[in-house]
């Protein structure tokens, strides 16, 4: 009976929460264009439909009941509505990393809840009025697998209640060294990260994100002196820090000495400590490499390029030095990142 009055309640609560429910914007905002690539550095392209019906070949009745006919189990009988070890939990279906423990609270309601997503890219919602009520569903990003409702009443500090079915998920324990023994379907890519500095960070921020393969683009600086410079400070061109923008990409899908091509077509190398209107030696272009070998393939590309039409008689003044030895990057305030996005101002990468 308590079951059944507490499916009574969820409903209940279900059916007063008529708006489609997204979570509260972070400080990047939502992308326009569904990413490819989550923040956390997983492939969220959405698999083909073979694709996932080999992956429901190992689906029990239960789970298929649940996870691809969008069923609801029973309250209080799934195996992780009651579960308080630290770890991750994972879609089923995909493996994709869906909600964390950290994350997961006691709402009372039999079903494991969780107040915000792992990721906020690996979680989807569409708008659901099955029976006679209208909810909003969630679903993985990566495969479709339906996960539960997400509904506003949740605790803080987003007042988001995830309601997840059990049989979605399959729970990854967290060892004792508070590492994940990640199971190879909940991998996250191998990524490397690349710094380039071509003037102001967000134009360079908004091309380098839409190169295939590029995960993240973050603008920043470095290179400069002191600690955690503010925007202010580096304007002052005293610090020595360059607007920067740090790159974490897929080697697999696109190689650093791609991306130099890249970052070469979209500023010009020869400007000395500015970059069109933007003068200053905080404008100025430079590669920052993250290692030994990026080091020696950001040499050879500019002796490569030097030796080209485009660069005839005009010298290439880009500086090109280690991390290691020019210091950390330190990423802008919140209202520099993604700005072309927010603002306005975006444009295409160039075809040639
Ligand atoms: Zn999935």
């Amino acid at each position: 009976m308590k079951y059944l009055a507490l499916i009574a309640l969820f409903l209940l609560a279900a059916g007063i929460s008529a708006a489609l429910i997204q979570p509260k914007p972070d400080s990047t905002m939502p992308k326009k264009i569904k990413p490819t690539y989550s923040k956390s550095a997983y492939s969220v392209a959405h698999l083909s439909k073979e694709r996932i019906d080999e992956l429901a070949k190992k689906l029990k009745p239960d789970e298929v009941e649940v996870i691809l006919a969008k069923g609801t189990e029973r309250a209080f009988c799934g195996n992780l509505y009651d579960n308080h070890k630290d770890g991750v939990y994972v879609c089923r279906l995909c493996g994709l990393p869906l909600f964390a423990s950290k994350e997961k609270f006691d709402s009372g309601t039999g079903w494991p809840s969780f107040f915000s997503p792992f990721d906020t890219d690996h979680v989807d919602y569409e708008r659901d009025t099955a029976h006679g009520m209208t909810r909003t569903e969630i679903l993985c990003t990566r495969c479709g697998a339906h996960l539960g409702h997400v509904f506003d009443d949740g605790p803080k500090p987003t007042g988001l209640r995830y309601c997840v079915n059990s049989v979605s998920l399959e729970f990854v324990e967290q060892g004792k060294d508070g590492k994940i023994n990640w199971p190879e379907a909940s991998k996250p890519l191998a990524t490397q990260t690349a710094y380039f500095a071509g003037g102001c960070f967000w134009g360079v921020e908004d091309r380098l994100q839409q190169v295939p393969g590029v995960i993240d683009a973050v603008s920043g600086y470095q290179a400069g002196k002191g600690k955690n410079p503010t925007y202010e400070e580096v304007c002052t061109h005293t610090t020595g820090f360059a607007e920067t923008v740090k790159v974490v990409f897929d080697p697999a899908k696109v190689s650093y000495k791609e991306l130099l091509g890249w970052f070469f077509k979209i500023h010009d190398p020869t400007q000395l400590n500015r970059q069109g209107p933007d003068v200053g030696d905080n404008y100025r272009s430079a590669i920052f490499a993250d290692n030994d070998e990026q080091l020696a393939q950001a040499k050879a590309f500019i002796e490569e390029q030097a030796k080209t039409e485009r660069f005839k008689g005009r010298k290439i003044v880009t500086q090109v030095a280690k991390v290691a030895d020019v210091g950390p990057f330190y990423a802008a305030e919140d209202y520099h990142q993604d700005y072309h996005l927010k603002h306005g101002g975006s444009c295409p990468l160039p075809n040639d």
